[in-house]
């Protein structure tokens, strides 16, 4: 079981900013800048392209949305998106509220306390539709 189903399941704890019956989102813990969100299927596949088309369109669809409630909430000049996977074996998609290339670097990491997690996650959960 990957640790992102331990946060579907609420095994272990997130901050969640939007959910369906099929799709969750919550913030990255080790955030690259304020606001990074990762958008997971339920259904536990390893990588993205061995999804099926269709959970594949149905995965952008909400990343999508996500991205949307994330543009209303944090001041950024775009929303970057990136698929990895290297470290939790469950597909993601990384949207990252992003001001300069080195944003969307994986080594390039913020510190944020809880109030501010717990700030985001309201802002963007309540910018979703
Ligand atoms: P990737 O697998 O795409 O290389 O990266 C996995 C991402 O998941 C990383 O950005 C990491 O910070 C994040 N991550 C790993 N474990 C947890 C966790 O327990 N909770 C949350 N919210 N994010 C996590």
């Amino acid at each position: 079981m990957s640790i992102f189903t331990k946060i579907i399941t609420g095994e272990i704890p997130s901050y969640k900013v939007a959910e369906d019956d099929n799709f969750i989102a919550f913030l990255d813990i080790n955030p690259n800048a304020k606001g990074h969100t990762l958008v997971v299927p339920k259904k536990e596949e390893n990588k993205i392209f061995d999804l099926s088309k269709e959970d594949y369109s149905a995965l952008m669809d909400f990343s999508f949305r996500v991205a949307k409630a994330l543009e209303k909430s944090v001041i950024c000049k775009r929303i970057g998106m990136s698929v990895i996977g290297l470290e939790v074996p469950h597909v993601h998609v990384h949207l990252v509220p992003t001001n300069i290339m080195t944003d969307m670097q994986f080594t390039h990491k913020v510190k944020l306390t809880k109030d501010e997690f717990v700030g985001l996650a309201e802002s963007i959960s309540s910018n979703f539709e």
